[in-house]
C-alpha cells in the first residue's frame, strides 16, 4: 500500500515554507536541460507550471482536449483573485486570509499548506500585474479590491466579471513565450487516456489524438496533473461542458490515493434550471453579493401569486421582503460564505417561498445599489454578467431583480498530495482544482484562481524541482518500455469494449440520469438511507451503460460520442465513491451537509472527535475502495464552530 505522508516541514506554520525553500534540492541547469516534464491541463493550474517549469529549463510537454490552451475552463471564471496585499488598509493579512481560509473549510483542511496559500498569494498579483492582467483600478491607478464571501475584508482583485480570462491570457502569454523557446512542446486536442507506472512511478501517459483517434506515447521523468474539477458528474454544473475527471480517475485506478471525494461546492447564485432538456447552468459571480441583496417574500401568499405570476417582485413592498441572510447572519449579510448562502435559499425554496416558475429561486436585488451608486457604477462592475443574464432569461436585471438558484460549481475533493504537491504515486503531482488541497469541505470564492496559480507559479517550481534532483542519473524515458505496451494495449481495449456495446441509448441519456441520482442523494442535503440508495442506482446505471450506450462513428476519427463516453464511464464509477464518502462522514461540515447532523438552527455540526481528518480512498478494482485517514492537526489555529452571526 502507497504511504500516506503529508511531508510537512517542522517548526511554525508561517516559517514552514522559508525552512522548505531554504533546504530543498536544486538542479544545475546542465541537468534541468535532460529533464522532461508533462504536464496535462493548460488552465490556470497547468499554464502557469509549465511556463514557469519551461523558464525554469526543463523540458516541458502540455497537453490539453481544447483546441487551444486558451479554452481552459479557467477562462469562464468571473468574480475575482484574492490576496492578502490589504490595499484597502482594511485589516487584511497573510495570517487573516488563512484564518478565513481554514474557517470557511471548515476546519477541513490543511494548515501548513492553507498558510503557504496565503503567504504567496500577493506574489500572484505582482506577477499578473506584470504580465498586464488589467486589474480594476481606482480613481487614483491603486488596484481596486471588493469582497468575496466568508471574509469581513475587501481582498478580492478583478477584471469586470471576467478575471479568469486575464489571468488565463497572462499565463497563456507566459507559456507561448516557452512554447517559442522551444522549452515547452504544445499538444492541443490531445486527450490523456492513461498513466503510465516505470518502476512504480509516473513515468508518462497515453494520450489520444482527438482528430484522427490515434494513440500516442508520451514519457517523462514526473507527470503533473492540473486536469480541473469533477463536477459535471451532476450532469448540470457551472462548469464547462468538457469538464470531466477521467484524468484523475486514471491516475486513481494506478494508485494515487482520493482526497474527499464527496466535497462539492453549491454555489448559491447561479441562473435557475429552466427546462429538461438544458445541459449547462450558468454562474452568475458571487461578486455581485457585494451589491446585490437577496430575498424572498416574506408571505407565502404573495410568494405563490409571483410562481403564478399574478404579482411581480417590484410589486412587493419592503416590509414584505425577508432579506434571509441579512436576518440570519447580520455580521456577514450577504457575503457568508457559499454553503451557507445555499442551504439558506433551500431552505426558504423548501418551505414555500420560492419564487419562479418552478418555486427554485431566490432574488438577487441591485434596487438599492442603483439608487445608491447609480446605473453607471453597477454597469461597469459587473455590465458583462448582467448581459449575460439578459440573454439567457429575457428580463432586464436593473428594473427587475435576478432570479437565482444554488447549483453544482466546484469540487474540493481530488486526488490527494502532500505538501509537495505530490500524489502518493511517485513523480506524480497534482494541482489546481484537480488536487484536494487547500480549502477543505467548503472553498471561499475567488480563492479557486488564487490556488491554481500558487501552485503553477509559486509552488510547483519548487517542489517538483526537489523531486527531479533525486532523477537527473535516470536517461531519458524509452516509450518502447514494456509498460508503455501495456497501458497504450488496455486504453485501445477499452475503446473496443465502449464501441463495440452498440446499445440503443445516448451517452447523454446515462450521463443525465446519474447527475439525477447525484443531485438527488448526493447533492446540496445528504442522508444515510439517500446515500445508500444513490449508491445501488448507480451500480445499477453502470450495469446498464456498458450493456445499452450507443456510440456512432469510428473510433479512428473526430468523435465527440466516444470522448463524452469514456468520460461518462469514469463517473458512473466516481459517483459511487463519492456517495460512499459521504456516507462514511457521519458529520456536517462545509458543503457536506448530512440532514441528520444539524444543529437546532439548521447549521452544520461538525464531528471533530471522530472525523477530524481527510478521508483517503485507495482503489481495490472497480466498486472496491479502501479508506486512509490523514489527521488534521491545527497546530497555530484553535478549532471552533463556525459561526457567521
Ligand atoms: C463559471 C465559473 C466561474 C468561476 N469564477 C471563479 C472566480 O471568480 N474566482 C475563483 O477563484 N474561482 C472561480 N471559479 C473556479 C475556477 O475557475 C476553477 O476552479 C479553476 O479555473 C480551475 O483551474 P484548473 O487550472 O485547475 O483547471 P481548468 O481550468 O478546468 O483546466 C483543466 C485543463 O485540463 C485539461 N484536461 C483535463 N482532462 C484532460 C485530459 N484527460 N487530457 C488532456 N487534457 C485534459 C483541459 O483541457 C484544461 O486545459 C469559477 C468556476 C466557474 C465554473
Amino acid at each position: 500500500m502507497a504511504e500516506l505522508r503529508s511531508k510537512v516541514p517542522q517548526g511554525p506554520v508561517a516559517e514552514k515554507w522559508t525552512r522548505y525553500k531554504a533546504q530543498q534540492n536544486l538542479v544545475n541547469p546542465a541537468n534541468k536541460r535532460k529533464l522532461d516534464v508533462i504536464v496535462v491541463g493548460t488552465g490556470l493550474a497547468g499554464a502557469s507550471a509549465a511556463a514557469s517549469l519551461g523558464e525554469l529549463g526543463f523540458n516541458v510537454s502540455i497537453f490539453c482536449y481544447q483546441d487551444s490552451p486558451r479554452r481552459a475552463h479557467s477562462i469562464a471564471a468571473q468574480g475575482g483573485i484574492n490576496a492578502a496585499k490589504n490595499y484597502p488598509n482594511d485589516g487584511d493579512s497573510i495570517y487573516r486570509l488563512y484564518y478565513d481560509t481554514i474557517k470557511g473549510g471548515d476546519y477541513r483542511a490543511r494548515e501548513a499548506n492553507v498558510y503557504r496559500l496565503a503567504e504567496v498569494s500577493n506574489a500572484i498579483i505582482d506577477q499578473c500585474v506584470a504580465q498586464g492582467v488589467p486589474f480594476a483600478r481606482e480613481y487614483s491607478g491603486l488596484l481596486e479590491n471588493r469582497s468575496f464571501g466568508g471574509a469581513q475584508v475587501s481582498r478580492t482583485f478583478y477584471a469586470r466579471g471576467q478575471t479568469g480570462q486575464q489571468l488565463l491570457l497572462g499565463a497563456y502569454g507566459a507559456l507561448s513565450r516557452q512554447i517559442k523557446e522551444g522549452q515547452v512542446k504544445m499538444f492541443n486536442r490531445h486527450e490523456m487516456m492513461e498513466l503510465v507506472l516505470v518502476d512504480g512511478k509516473a513515468r508518462g501517459i497515453i494520450a489520444r489524438d482527438m482528430i484522427t483517434g490515434k494513440l500516442e506515447r508520451h514519457s517523462a521523468h514526473a507527470v503533473v496533473l492540473a486536469t480541473g474539477g469533477y463536477g459535471n458528474v451532476f450532469y448540470l454544473s457551472t462548469n464547462a461542458m468538457g469538464s470531466n475527471g477521467s484524468a484523475i480517475w486514471q491516475a486513481f485506478r494506478k494508485g494515487a490515493f482520493f482526497g474527499n471525494p464527496s466535497f462539492t461546492q453549491i454555489h448559491p447564485t447561479c441562473i435557475p434550471v429552466h427546462g429538461d432538456y438544458q445541459s449547462k447552468l450558468t454562474l452568475m459571480s458571487e461578486s455581485l453579493r457585494n451589491d446585490g441583496r437577496i430575498w424572498v417574500p416574506k408571505r407565502k401568499e404573495d410568494a405563490e401569486k409571483i410562481r403564478n405570476r399574478t404579482m411581480k417582485a417590484n410589486q412587493i413592498p419592503e416590509e414584505n421582503r425577508d432579506y434571509f441572510l441579512e436576518r440570519r447572519y447580520p455580521a456577514f449579510g450577504n457575503l457568508v460564505p457559499r454553503d451557507v448562502a445555499s442551504r439558506a435559499a433551500k431552505e426558504r425554496c423548501d418551505a414555500g417561498f420560492g419564487v419562479g416558475d418552478t418555486g427554485l429561486a431566490v432574488y438577487l436585488d441591485f434596487a438599492d445599489s442603483l439608487k445608491r451608486l447609480g446605473k453607471a457604477v453597477i454597469e461597469e462592475r459587473y455590465g458583462n454578467l448582467f448581459q449575460m443574464y439578459e440573454k439567457i432569461v429575457d428580463e432586464n436585471p436593473y428594473e427587475n431583480p435576478m432570479m437565482i438558484y444554488p447549483a453544482v460549481h466546484y469540487t474540493m475533493g481530488g486526488l490527494w498530495v502532500d505538501y509537495e504537491l505530490m500524489s502518493t504515486v511517485e513523480g506524480l503531482f497534482v494541482t489546481g482544482e484537480a488536487n484536494f488541497s487547500d480549502h477543505g469541505a467548503n472553498r471561499l470564492g475567488a480563492s479557486a484562481l488564487m490556488q491554481g496559480l500558487a501552485d503553477g507559479y509559486f509552488i510547483l517550481p519548487y517542489t517538483l524541482q526537489n523531486f527531479l534532483a533525486g532523477q537527473i542519473k535516470v536517461p531519458r524515458i524509452s516509450t518502447d518500455k514494456e509498460e508503455f505496451a501495456g497501458a497504450e494495449k488496455a486504453v485501445a481495449d477499452r475503446i473496443d469494449k465502449l464501441m463495440s456495446v452498440k446499445g440503443k441509448r445516448s451517452v447523454d441519456h446515462f450521463h443525465k440520469a446519474l447527475g439525477k441520482i447525484m443531485w438527488e442523494y448526493v447533492g446540496m442535503g445528504r442522508t444515510a438511507d439517500g446515500l445508500k440508495k444513490a449508491i445501488g442506482m448507480i451500480r445499477e446505471l453502470r450495469k446498464e451503460f456498458w450493456k445499452d450506450v450507443r456510440i456512432p462513428g469510428k473510433a479512428t476519427e473526430l468523435n465527440p460520442e466516444l470522448e463524452k463516453a469514456n468520460r461518462v464511464a469514469d463517473f458512473l464509477e466516481l459517483g459511487e465513491l463519492m456517495a460512499l464518502d459521504a456516507l462514511n462522514r457521519n458529520e456536517s461540515c462545509g458543503g457536506h451537509f448530512r440532514e441528520e447532523y444539524q444543529t437546532e438552527e439548521g447549521e452544520c455540526l461538525r464531528n471533530d472527535q471522530e472525523y477530524m481528518y481527510v478521508a483517503t480512498w485507495e482503489y481495490r478494482g472497480e466498486g472496491q475502495y479502501e479508506m486512509h485517514k490523514e489527521p488534521l492537526v491545527y497546530e497555530e489555529l484553535e478549532v471552533k464552530q463556525r459561526i457567521y452571526k
